[in-house]
This record gives structure tokens, sequence and C-alpha cells, in this order.
């Protein structure tokens, strides 16, 4: 079941709020599908530890302190515990306030280490970048020329970035694409309307996000690619913005509200089948926004489950493995994990295996891996793992932020695996433009 930002009390110690805690009765079937008690060991560090934390400082039987924002501060809101819990308790919902709590916490009394720890990048990132999209398309050249001047491959060789968090994040970053036109050629920003070729099946809206429309340009090209031959007219309207997921579990819920108002504003009044999210992280906090504009909210692999048009399109054989990650938010949250699978099947001749541990984050989690490194790197190792154990070619998966994570790490072991969207994967074998 899902719970929405819009359900959750704007006061910590509310009633409803502890009562929600206290739904908790400790049977601690969470517990070993949480990645964070899986490495601390620490109750502390568990989601039934957490929710006693919570209840405490709720009903004020325990100071808010920094051994309180330490222990919320680890948790990933990857929400396993969530998707495993027989009495459904909001695990997300308790955690979101308990943020939002510490944030006014630490407004109020500042230097008592009871505010989340934030990287300097983050809150930069987060006031400058992420909710100004404008700002954003007006980096993607700028980043083109610093990726095709040969200035990226003189900085990563000479290592001048140092062990910094900006080094981690230029490590991150992907080959920056252009959005594509509606003749298939590239354009410097997103058209308005894509319209469908063939059969007309329907119109749909796209929901670019914030890093996407930077950093995964690529994916949203091939979202367009697949709906117009499926006979869908993409609309993309020009006045969203980003999704408010990384403002909501970094405490500030006013700013995720604001952002999902003008959202919901920006695709008012066109009269759309679905909205399309191409990375489930958004996905879920698009779909926990108020209900008139989260009732829309679909995956791309959901939507194309079921789309139709698909006899009317050639998809060429790919004879290659391709090991599936699944993104917490699309198992856990979505519970759409069984989407890309079918998506994929599509392909003939492809061998489509899950990755081993997929019921583990992969670390990244919005910035938690900025936030956090020793933690993330620590479940990073493991997806190295087992995704060169899988034998796979190809590694799709279905949010940006697990793919940069993922992408980065195997870039710097030398590895050739590729890791793309699943409907990219889809595209280049309908024919999709390089
Ligand atoms: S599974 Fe649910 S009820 Fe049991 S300890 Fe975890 S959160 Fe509490
Ligand atoms: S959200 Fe993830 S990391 Fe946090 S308590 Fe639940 S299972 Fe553990």
């Amino acid at each position: 079941m899902i719970t929405k930002p819009a359900d959750l009390p704007p006061d910590f110690s509310s009633a409803s709020l502890l009562a929600e805690a206290n739904r908790c009765v400790a049977c601690g079937l969470c517990l070993p599908h949480c990645p964070t008690y899986r490495i601390t060991l620490s109750e502390a560090d568990s989601p039934r530890g957490r929710i006693a934390l919570i209840s405490g400082v709720a009903s004020e039987r325990i100071p808010m302190n920094a051994r309180f924002a330490l222990h919320m501060d680890r948790c990933l809101t990857c929400r396993a515990c969530e998707a495993v819990c027989p009495n459904h308790v909001a695990y997300g919902q308790l955690i979101d306030s308990a943020r939002a709590a510490m944030t006014q916490s630490s407004s109020a009394r500042p230097g008592q280490g009871t505010g989340m720890q934030k990287s300097a990048l983050r809150t930069l990132a987060e006031k400058e970048f992420i909710t100004k999209p404008a700002r954003l398309d007006a980096l993607r050249p700028l980043l083109r020329l610093y990726q095709t001047s040969g200035l990226q491959a003189w900085v990563r060789k000479s290592r001048m970035l140092g062990k910094t968090k900006l080094a981690v994040l230029e490590a991150q970053l992907p080959l920056i694409d252009t959005p594509c036109s509606a003749s298939n050629k590239t354009a410097a920003s997103w058209q308005t309307i894509y319209p469908a070729s063939g059969n007309a099946r329907g119109e749909v809206g796209l929901f670019l996000g914030c890093v996407a429309r930077l950093a995964d340009v690529t994916t949203l090209n091939a979202a367009i690619f697949v709906l117009n031959r499926l006979g869908y007219t993409v609309h993309v309207p020009p006045a969203q913005t980003c999704c408010g997921a990384l403002h909501r579990h970094g405490g500030d819920l006013h700013t995720a509200a604001q952002l999902a108002r003008e959202n919901a504003a920006a695709f008012a009044g066109l009269n759309l089948h679905a909205i399309i999210s191409t990375a489930s992280g958004c996905g879920v906090q698009l779909a926990e926004a108020p209900p008139d504009f989260s009732a829309k909210i679909v995956d791309i692999s959901a939507f194309l489950q079921q789309a139709e048009g698909w006899n009317d399109v050639k998809i060429s054989p790919l004879p290659h493995k391709i090991a599936v990650h699944e993104p917490c938010s699309l198992r856990n949250v979505l519970r759409g994990a069984a989407h890309p699978y079918a998506l994929l099947a599509r392909i003939p001749g492809a061998c489509i295996v899950p990755l081993a541990g997929n019921d583990q984050c992969c670390g990244a989690a919005g910035t938690y891996f900025l936030d956090q490194p020793e933690m993330a790197k620590a479940l990073l190792d493991d997806k190295m793992i087992a995704v060169n154990e899988s034998g796979g070619h190809y590694l799709a998966t279905a949010n940006i932020g697990c793919a940069l994570h993922l992408a980065s790490a195997l870039r710097q072991a030398g590895s050739e695996i590729e890791v793309l969207h699943p409907v990219t994967l889809l595209a280049r074998q309908m024919g999709m433009p390089s």
C-alpha cells in the first residue's frame, strides 16, 4: 500500500504518527531484508530499531540528538522493510517525518547535530539546479563540450579532483546525449509534442525529471521513440520540474509539496491517457503525490507491457545475456519488478537473467552515495560481484540513480558491460538511430 506525502502529519509528535510507529509489533521479520542492518548488525540500524527510536522521540521519552540523527541518516529509504512487513507499517512515511523533524530541530537549534548529514555539494545542487530545469538544460551543452573537448579525459587522468565529493559525482557522469526531435535528429531541447507514427492509439505525457533530463537523455529519447512507433503521441510540457524525491527524503517536505503542485499544473488540461516516468525513483514520488496527478503516473515498462501496437513493429534479435537489476523503488514500492523482464522478453534471442541479490539496495539511493559513502561502497561492492558473476553483456536497470552508480563502478573497474535502461535496449532493436 502506498502512503502519500499528503498523508504525512505536519507535526512529528502528532498522535497519528505515533500511532503508526506503535503499529510495529517488533516481530523482526523485516530485519534480514534491511541492508544497513545486514552490514552493521546494530538494532539501531534496523527498521525495527529505527521505528522504536522514532516512537521514543515522538513521545519525548528520548531526546532528538546526534545519535538519533546518525541512525536516521544511515537509512537508505529503500523500503525493503515496508515491502515485507506483515503489519503494513508505513515505514517510508515514518522516516520522511523523522527527517523533516530533524530539519526543523536543526533550524531551531543549530549546532546540536540533529540535522540530516548533507554534503555541501548536495545542498548546492538541490538549491541551485534540481528545482530549476532551465539551468539543467543550459548545463547539458557545457557538459557535452567538457566531454568532447578532451577536458574530461584530462581531469580523470590527472586525478586533479582528488577524493572529493565532486570527484565522485564527476566519475558518475555518463556520455551526455542531446534531446531528439520529431524527425529523429538531435535538438537543443525537447519539443512539447512528438506525434505518433502509424496508427494513433493514444496521447501520453512524459516526465523528464531533473538528473535524467541532464544525464539520461538517451532513455528519454528511447521512450519517445518506442511510444511513437507503437502509435502514442508524446507530450512533454515545458513547465514540468523535479519530482521532489530528494527534498522529501532530505526532510524538506515543503519544497517537495511545492514541486508536486508545479508538476500537476504543468500536465493539467492535456487530457492524457497516462503520464510516463522512465526513472522508478521519480515514479514513486509522483505516484505518492496528491491523487488528481498521481493516478495517471505509470512507469514506462509497466505502460509498454499493456500497450497496443506491438504487431506493427519489428524488433531485431540480440543474441546476448542481459542481467536485470531491480531498483528498490520499482521492486519495493511500485511493485513493478516483473515489467522490465516482460519488456526485454520481446527482444528475440536475448537471454534475460535477474542479478543475484536484487533484494538489496545498490547504495545509490538518491544522494546517499555522497552523504554515506562507506555504507554505499559496501553495498556497491556486493553488486559488482553479482554483475561480474552474472555473465551479462548488458546490465539493465530502470532507475537513473542506480544506473549512474553501477556504471561508474564498472567503468572504473575496466569492465565493458554496458548499463542501460530496458527501454533503450528495446528502442535500439527497433531501429532507434544512435
Ligand atoms: S516487520 Fe513490521 S511489525 Fe515486524 S518489526 Fe518490522 S516493521 Fe515492525
Ligand atoms: S528503508 Fe531500507 S535501510 Fe531503511 S530501515 Fe527499511 S530496509 Fe533498512
